[in-house]
C-alpha cells in the first residue's frame, strides 16, 4: 500500500498512464544499448527529491540544503510537465564529465527505469533505448500453453 502511495505521488500524470497501461499488458521495462559519451543527459536532467520529481525553486534549495553535492546543477528551464530541468557545471565543452569518479548516484544509473514514470524520455541521440516489453517468462508460459493445447 506504501508503495502504491508513492507511485501516486511521484509518478507524472504521463507516467502513471504509462505504468497502468504496463500492468494491464503484463509487460515490463528493458532499458538496450550504450553510451556514446554525447554528453545530452547532463544538459536536460530532472532531478527527483523525497516527495517527487522537483516543480519548483524552493524545493531545488531544500534539496541543496540537504545534499550540497547538488549544488552543481543550475536550472535551465521547465520541461512539458511542468518538472524542473536542469544544466550540469561539471559537463565539459567536450561533452565529458570533469570529475567523473565523483559523479553522482544518478549519473551512474543513467538511464533509470524511473525515468519512463516521471513522463521523461532520453535525449535525441542517446545511444540507449527504454521500451515496454513482453516478459521472457510470457513468452514461455503462451508458448507452453500452446504446446499444452496441442
Ligand atoms: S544521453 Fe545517453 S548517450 Fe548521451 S551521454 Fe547520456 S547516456 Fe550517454
Ligand atoms: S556530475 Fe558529471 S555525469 Fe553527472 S550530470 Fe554532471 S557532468 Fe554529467
Amino acid at each position: 500500500m506504501i508503495r502504491f502511495f508513492r507511485i501516486l505521488s511521484t509518478y507524472s500524470p504521463l507516467g502513471l498512464i504509462r505504468y497502468f497501461r504496463m500492468r494491464l499488458m503484463g509487460r515490463e521495462l528493458l532499458v538496450t544499448g550504450s553510451c556514446n559519451c554525447c554528453g545530452d543527459c547532463c544538459r536536460k536532467i530532472n532531478l527527483e527529491g523525497a516527495r517527487g520529481w522537483l516543480r519548483s525553486d524552493r524545493e531545488f534549495a531544500d534539496m541543496v540544503n540537504d545534499f550540497p553535492e547538488y549544488e552543481r546543477f543550475v536550472v535551465s528551464g521547465k520541461d512539458s510537465q511542468g518538472f524542473l530541468q536542469f544544466s550540469c557545471t561539471w559537463l565539459t565543452e567536450k561533452g565529458g564529465c570533469q570529475n567523473h569518479d565523483n559523479r553522482l548516484p544518478l549519473c551512474r544509473k543513467f538511464p533509470d527505469k524511473s525515468l519512463h514514470f516521471c513522463g521523461g524520455m532520453l535525449p535525441d541521440g542517446c545511444g540507449y533505448s527504454i521500451s515496454e516489453v513482453k516478459p521472457f517468462k510470457k513468452y514461455l508460459d503462451d508458448f507452453t500453453g500452446i504446446e499444452g493445447e496441442q
